[in-house]
């Protein structure tokens, strides 16, 4: 196809020191803004067969970076998420947000009980249910911080079903299940609440309200 041939020599000229190799772009959405983060591999030759299929995304990108409706940025490789490699999706889940182990149902079908490896919400632990990678927030590139505010205490440190009470949720800490007129099933009669057993802290972050990545690997 000569047309394009003579579009990609175009963009050469623009810019032939930054060619991007596109084979790992992120993208994410904040703050009103798509950002697209970019993973710069390598200077594609111009003998390297991929050179033309970078040279045309080049084209692409640089005119949607035009518009101001992304942001770009680029990467080198020590700027890379080193939990997701760039992707940006959650490793754990794929990209899903739902628990692996109960498929994201929040019970166990063979066990006849709720999932406590998500604690019965069939969400994710390791991105919380949003399927982004938790370290870098689905941008793909490594944060500054090595800590971040625990998303399901909503960095109070409370525990999450209780809200901090200690009370079965169930049974309001009444430990009697007043419809059926006997013992609260969910908390066995004791009126406590099952996440925390009574501690009252977050399951997650153990009530620090922060998690550091480095408690999660
Ligand atoms: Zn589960
Ligand atoms: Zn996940
Ligand atoms: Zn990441
Ligand atoms: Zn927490
Ligand atoms: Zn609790
Ligand atoms: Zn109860």
């Amino acid at each position: 196809m000569p047309r394009q041939d003579h579009d990609d020599d175009d963009i050469l000229n623009v810019d032939d020191e930054l060619v991007v190799l596109l084979e790992r772009a992120t993208q994410a959405y904040k703050d009103g803004k798509y950002s697209l983060s970019l993973r710069i591999f390598t200077k594609v030759l111009d003998t390297d067969p991929f050179h033309k299929q970078a040279l045309f995304f080049k084209k692409k990108i640089d005119r949607l970076a035009g518009t101001g409706e992304i942001e770009l940025r680029t990467m080198s490789d020590e700027d890379v998420c080193s939990w997701c490699d760039g992707e940006g999706l959650c490793v754990r889940c794929g990209g899903s947000g739902r628990c692996p182990k109960c498929l994201g149902e929040g019970f166990l079908e063979n066990l006849g009980k709720s999932c406590r490896h998500c604690r019965g919400t069939g969400q994710c632990q390791r991105c919380f249910g949003t399927g982004s990678c938790f370290r870098c927030e689905g941008s793909g590139e490594e944060p500054d911080v090595e800590e971040r505010p625990c998303p399901v205490c909503d960095a109070t440190g409370d525990c999450s079903v209780c809200y901090g009470n200690g009370k079965c949720r169930n049974c309001m800490g009444e430990g009697w299940n007043n419809l059926l007129d006997e013992p609260c099933s969910h908390c066995q009669g004791e009126g406590t609440c099952t996440a925390c057993d009574g501690n009252l802290k977050c399951q997650v972050c153990s009530g620090k309200g922060k998690i550091s990545f480095s408690d999660m690997e």
